[in-house]
């Protein structure tokens, strides 16, 4: 039942059940009411059900995510990666290059973004990629390259697992690992994702509905694995002056449905560095808990989104603007928008 439902409401939906021949019970859950229904409920009675005042929804009990649901932890998830906190009402900045390339480029962004205020270096060493013809990562040696810069600068590091063998080698150098957009549904590799020690950040997949997203983090917290973050990174859409359509929209429906950290990432949203430090502002004051910013020293040189990575200066000002952004925003986060 919806948070602000009646007792007329519960009663009703209690006749409806009665006059399917099934039983029903009213169950306190948080400060919340489900009323659970005993029974065998074919489908265009679910709908029936759903027109009623005062449902929110409803689903098959064993199916329902209920691991990640906001039910299940009302306080929300709050995460330590490398001293830094996320979730609680923080704010987590990630920011790297899209690929690991060189030495001297992972060693020189992870200085540059630490002197700005990261909390965390990202970079890939296994790069989904449209083409096969592109740039795929350097595989083990950029994982290698991204504990050196880890070493250098103290910086926890997030890096993309691509398959199960990645993320073996990904767990052994990285502290958090990424599953990217394209792998959100699969299954496979949430799986063994969630038997890993390490935490998740579980892209949202650029055609996945919030259930999707919901559902696949389940499989991660299913399998044991209750440090996952959900990161908002762009949906398709009709939209020809942007890569993909930042779906800022759901950040206030997953804190009202979810207990998870939400992280919001515009420059794969974008595609374009001029609409990032808008997008990342825009993010935070809907209620994100984490940014996370693709960051190269020669953007025109890069090997993978050069033109969606903003130089070291600009995301130093940018992280200087999101800070200044978080007591402005910092009482409605964790009151308003978290309550069930
Ligand atoms: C990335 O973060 O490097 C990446 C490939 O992102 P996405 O999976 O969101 O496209
Ligand atoms: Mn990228």
């Amino acid at each position: 039942m919806k948070s602000g439902s009646t007792r007329e409401d519960v009663i009703r939906v209690r006749d409806v059940v009665q006059g399917l021949g099934l039983e029903s019970q009213p169950l306190p859950v948080a400060e919340r009411l489900a009323v659970r229904v005993a029974g065998y409920v074919r489908e265009p009675s679910r709908e029936l059900f759903e027109m009623l005042p005062g449902v929110d929804l409803v689903m098959p009990v064993s199916q329902a995510p209920h691991k990640v649901g906001l039910q299940a932890r009302p306080e929300g998830t709050v995460l330590k990666i490398g001293g830094h906190t996320v979730g609680g009402g923080g704010l987590t900045l990630v920011a790297g290059p899209c690929a690991v390339e060189t030495e001297e480029q992972i060693v020189t962004v992870a200085r540059e973004v630490q002197r700005a205020g990261a909390h965390m270096l990202r970079g890939g060493a296994y790069k989904p990629r449209t083409s096969p013809y592109e740039f795929q990562g350097l595989g083990r040696r950029g994982l290698e390259l991204l504990a050196l810069a880890r070493r250098e600068t103290g910086l926890p590091v997030i890096t993309e697992a691509v398959d199960e063998a990645s993320l073996e080698l990904a767990e052994e150098y990285a502290d958090v690992i990424q599953i990217g957009a394209r792998n959100m549904q699969n299954f496979a590799l949430l799986k063994r994702a969630g038997r890993s020690r390490r935490p998740l950040l579980l892209k949202r997949g650029m055609s996945a509905s919030l259930e999707d997203l919901m559902m696949s983090a389940e499989y991660l917290m299913d399998a044991g694995n209750s440090d996952v973050i959900l990161c908002e990174r762009g949906i398709r859409s009709f939209s020809d002056h942007s890569r993909f359509t930042l779906d800022l929209s759901i950040i206030p429906v997953l804190k009202q449905t979810t207990h998870l950290p939400i992280f919001v990432d515009p420059s794969h949203a974008s595609g374009n560095r001029r609409s990032v430090a808008p997008l990342a502002r825009a993010a935070m004051v809907a209620g994100a808990d984490g940014i996370m910013i693709e960051v190269h020293p020669d953007p025109i040189h890069a090997l993978c989104d050069g033109p969606q990575s903003l130089l070291p200066a600009e995301f130093a000002a940018l992280a200087a603007s999101l800070r200044s952004l978080v007591p402005l925003v910092a009482g409605q986060r964790e009151t308003a928008e978290r309550k069930p």
